[in-house]
């Protein structure tokens, strides 16, 4: 007895938790600093926190009341209807909704190069195959309508990330309206917006009423500090009607996750202080790391050092965890996510030496 076939499946990688490199390095996980996962340094909103205590005793039932306020929280803050709101275990869970909702067997997306390797996962889950644009290094991976529209072959869904993981550039606009215009009638552009409140531009969100082939999801893993929640959500054109009722896995969003945020949506605080301290991390690893780095609009910034797997090696042995960014396809490269202050600063230290030390060896 054997599952299909599943050559073609590569596992997700992500970037490693404390507690199992802490085991590895036989260190206290307190003494790690972990910036591989573009996570909330600050952690999450005291306010989610404080809902997720309350209803810890009620979770015997299931989740309904706490998906229907969010759901509408959600559609108030983005000036959409409900039905427009697809709340889910994490905006991956959202991808796979996407892909339930649009893909018949056979079907292709076209997905940026580097880029989140969930996009191809998910199509190949649901039967699809998978095409790439490339964005390139010697461009500052920059992202144009053009660039794209010359690698799309009337693909079923074009994928744009931007800000973009791991590179930090984004898809200006314009250019993201251009795109909209010129893709066939049957494709969907899905505007992943999961690093959004880290940029200094509009959410393509304010798009849905005048594009009906563009879909945007967001995530509370990163500004909002509920990357251990698993929740998500995609925002879908006005037409779909109640498609959501027709793919969504039944309670796929949990009672905490989402009572926890719509607390941490009323927290403006912690969200600015999440935002102000990227913002300021970001630019402190530009000014301070010795090694090229492309400009972010994300927490997180991609440094270029040569051996990346020796660096990334050398660094998680002094306490520093970054991402090797091979398995992004971008060999050569680190990508660092923004701490604390102290955190980052204990970064850039730690970077310069060990990058130092090999090269040097
Ligand atoms: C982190 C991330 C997501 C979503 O993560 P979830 O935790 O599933 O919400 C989506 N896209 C990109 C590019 C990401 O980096």
């Amino acid at each position: 007895m054997e599952p299909r076939d599943l050559s073609a499946h590569s596992p997700y990688v992500p970037g490693r938790g404390v507690e199992e490199v802490a085991r590895d390095l036989g260190m206290a996980p307190e003494e790690l600093t972990k910036l591989s996962s573009n996570e909330n340094p600050h952690g999450p909103s005291p306010a989610a926190v404080e809902v997720l205590r309350e209803y810890a005793p009620k979770v015997h039932v299931y989740p309904k009341a706490s998906h229907t306020d969010l759901t509408e929280r959600l559609a108030t803050e983005w000036d959409v209807e409900p039905t427009q709101v697809w709340v889910s275990a994490g905006a991956d869970g959202s991808l796979d909704y996407l892909s339930r909702a649009m893909l018949d067997p056979g079907d292709r997306v076209l997905v940026p190069d580097p880029g989140f390797s969930y996009y191809g996962m998910t199509a190949r889950y649901h039967h699809g195959t998978v095409a790439s644009y490339p964005l390139s290094k010697a461009d500052d991976f920059e992202q144009t309508a053009a660039g794209i529209l010359d690698a799309y072959d009337s693909e079923r869904i074009v994928y744009v990330t931007t800000p973009h993981n791991p590179t930090g550039s984004e898809l200006p606009r314009a250019e993201l309206v251009t795109l909209l215009d010129r893709v066939d009638e049957h494709t969907l552009v899905v505007v992943d917006e999961a690093y959004g409140e880290y940029a200094d531009v509009e959410s393509a969100a304010g798009l849905l009423d005048d594009h009906d082939n563009l879909a945007v999801t967001r995530t509370f893993s990163k500004a909002y500090g509920l990357a251990g929640l698993r929740i998500g959500y995609a925002l879908v054109p006005a037409a779909w009607g109640e498609t959501y009722a027709r793919v969504n896995t039944p309670f796929a969003a949990n009672e905490l996750a989402c009572r926890a945020a719509r607390a941490a949506l009323d927290d403006d605080d912690h969200l600015e202080k999440s935002v102000e301290t990227a913002r300021w991390g970001r630019d402190y690893l530009r000014e301070e790391l010795d090694a090229h780095t492309w400009e972010s609009a994300g927490n997180f910034v991609l440094a270029e050092v040569g051996d990346a797997s020796a660096v990334a090696d050398a660094s998680q042995r002094a306490g520093v965890i970054v991402r090797d960014c091979s398995s992004f396809g971008l060999p050569g490269c680190i990508r660092i996510s923004t701490g604390t202050r102290e955190g980052t600063k204990r970064a850039v230290e730690v970077l310069n030496r060990v990058a130092r030390e090999v090269t040097e060896a």
